[in-house]
């Protein structure tokens, strides 16, 4: 969500008309983009009517970049040029990846890793935006007009670096990004669980080459991602080796050769994917050498082949169970995402140990990208305002000014909107009868390192002695992302607000840089405000004391008692001016010392006072 600023009166939404908006899952291998088309999500086809696009780049030396189907081919001819798998490398540096067993030449760059090509240096941002690029044309091409929008999902556990990056290649690709969307978010949403009041959700996603599980908890149109796990190197890749091992083993071979090992790991993927709708499938080739392979593998040699891989995929799943603080019959749904899971076994075993059969009528493949091009269609203004379906985060602390320049969070970053949480707060000076509100984003402990966003005054407040006058502070950001501050006196119900509403005003990069500093500067951070507090602490004492000597001084101490009180004071004026924390609370310590005996005398002073006159009868 974007940084909350004040609404300029009056504004509102433009009047509605059908906006074209899509749902992009940029995947790792593959890639799709889908629409919402008389109320319903789908998925659009390139020219040739294939749903998917391999996220695959190449990068000739001076043409334009190949993408998709017709980069395939160029892996195994230009491999350095030729670009797979680039999301892993979003929002990454040279130190956070495996670099070892991949052909391409990196370039260590600030915040992200690069690529050195022949065509020059490209990063993993740029080569997502070829990739979007393409999903936008062949969606402006078959909507026959401009995109206002789209969602892009990514999965649940990118940090903020993966998704400013994913965000920024849309930028590049001329999208506007209308959000980022989850991946087992979208799932759900796919799937209608929004339109469950509430509900705990469980989506297993099994793709080519990585298994994610993810656990929602949807309460009241907000999916909140309770727990993610997964296994980054599990996936239908190997279930294909498995295959492969196994003809290689009835071949009675031991190495191949690069093309016969190519064409084996094909044949055993085909077989696999035979294998999830035929109990038998037969496989044949013929190697470089010219000896054939016909051999027959049934589907339930293939089962046991492969079942320890299946059960490899529960245990990130009592895991996230694990992490979530759930009991298997405490999850609503299981929702089946990625190709790999419309194998009979995994789809067998996800109900077993759920005890419950999983949600997979949807095409697995292209269930997050239905889901993104939902949101889409409610984000660009397509569906009627209750239908309105918000499923954000606060990205940056929301909170309140306090005395000494202090910062009190009110809404902690990352709380699922809508929400509200309320404070009390007091006056302090005797006889405030006004106090000013002043709200502002970010992570950092003092005013001055945050974002301001609004101030009000809040006037009216009956004078009372400093600290009686209770004032509660309502933060509230509805489900449209509106942050609206009420102050009220609570003695007297007077009361004041604010609406501040988002602006897109503060970029992703603001946001990451604010809170790199926050981490950064904790320590800092920290001792700014131990000294601000003990300032605002003897700035109270000393103005207090002042009052009191002020009344009652003459009366109740002589010359010396006087002196030392006068001077005590000093030393702690001093303190406060040298702002040095540790002097400030030895100097209060000792001016509160000193002024023991005085305040005593005051309380017996006005005890007397409060009695002379009555009688001992009057006195319950
Ligand atoms: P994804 O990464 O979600 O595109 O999933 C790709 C994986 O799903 C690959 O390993 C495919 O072999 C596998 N897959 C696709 N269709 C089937 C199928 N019918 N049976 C088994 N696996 C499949």
């Amino acid at each position: 969500m974007a940084l909350l600023q004040i609404s300029e009166p009056g504004l509102s939404a433009a009047p509605h008309q059908h906006r074209l908006a899509v749902g992009i899952d940029l995947g790792t291998t593959n890639s799709l983009v889908a629409t919402v088309r008389s109320s319903m999500p789908v998925v659009l086809p390139d020219e040739q009517g294939r749903a998917l696009l391999p996220s695959v780049v190449y990068y000739p030396a001076e043409d334009k970049a190949l993408v998709g189907f017709e980069a395939v081919p160029m892996q195994a001819k230009e491999p350095q040029d030729t670009l797979v798998s680039v999301k892993r490398f979003m929002g990454r540096g040279l130190k956070d990846i495996q670099t070892e067993h991949l052909p391409y030449r990196f370039v260590d760059a600030p915040g992200m890793v690069q690529f050195k090509l022949k065509c020059g240096q490209k990063s993993p941002v740029e080569v997502s935006a070829d990739i979007l690029r393409n999903l936008r044309e062949r969606a402006e091409a078959s909507l026959g007009g401009e995109l206002v929008g789209a969602v892009i999902t990514v999965p649940a556990y990118f940090d903020d670096a993966q998704r400013q990056a994913t965000k920024d290649a849309a930028r590049l690709a001329g999208l506007n990004v209308l959000r980022l969307l989850n991946e087992p978010t979208a799932a759900a949403i796919a799937y209608g669980l929004d339109n469950a009041s509430e509900g705990t959700f469980v989506v297993y996603d099994l793709g080519g080459g990585t298994f994610d599980v993810s656990i929602l908890r949807l309460t009241r149109g907000v999916f909140e991602v309770v727990a993610t796990s997964g296994d980054s190197a599990l996936g239908g890749d190997d279930f294909d080796h498995r295959i492969y091992c196994w003809l290689l083993e009835q071949a009675g071979l031991s190495q191949l050769g690069g093309r016969d090992s190519r064409l084996l790991q094909q044949k055993a993927r085909e077989a696999k994917e035979a294998l999830t709708d035929k109990l038998s499938t037969q496989i044949a080739a013929v190697l470089e050498d010219g000896s054939p392979i016909n051999v027959e593998l049934t589907q339930q040699t293939y089962f046991d082949l492969t079942r320890h891989l299946v059960d490899k995929t529960l245990m990130p799943v009592r895991k996230a169970l694990k992490d979530a603080g759930l009991s298997t019959d405490q999850i609503d749904g299981v929702v089946m995402v990625g190709g790999s899971t419309r194998m009979p076994h995994v789809q067998h075993a996800v109900a077993q140990y759920f005890d419950k059969p999983p949600l997979n009528n949807l095409d697995p493949d292209k269930v997050v990208a239905l889901g993104a091009a939902i949101q889409a269609n409610v984000l660009a203004g397509n569906k009627s305002g209750d239908e309105w379906l918000l499923l954000d985060v606060i990205p940056l602390s929301l909170g309140l000014e306090t005395m000494g320049g202090l910062v009190e969070k009110i809404i902690p970053r990352n709380s699922t909107i809508p929400t509200a949480r309320a404070q009390e707060f007091t006056t302090f000076k005797d006889g405030q009868t006004a106090m000013r509100v002043h709200v502002l984003q970010g992570e950092r402990e003092l005013v001055k390192d945050c974002r301001s966003l609004a101030t009000f005054d809040l006037k009216g407040i009956p004078p009372m002695a400093a600290g009686a006058a209770r004032i509660r502070v309502t933060f509230q950001v509805d489900a449209d992302g509106l942050l609206s501050v009420t102050a009220m006196e609570m003695t007297s119900g007077v009361q004041s607000s604010v609406v501040v509403k988002p602006a897109y005003g503060l970029t992703d990069d603001e946001i990451t840089r604010m809170l790199k500093s926050s981490i950064e500067h904790a320590q800092d951070d920290m001792a700014a405000r131990r000294l601000s507090e003990a300032t605002v602490d003897a700035t109270r004492l000393i103005e207090a004391t002042q009052a009191a000597l002020a009344e009652d001084g003459d009366a109740l101490l002589d010359a010396d008692e006087r002196g030392i009180i006068d001077q005590a004071l000093q030393q702690l004026s001093a303190a406060i001016a040298a702002q040095d924390e540790a002097r400030i609370r030895q100097a209060s310590d000792e001016a509160s010392r000193v002024t023991d005996e005085f305040a005593s005398r005051r309380m017996d002073a006005s005890i007397r006072k409060a009695l002379s006159g009555q009688k001992l009868s009057e006195l319950g």
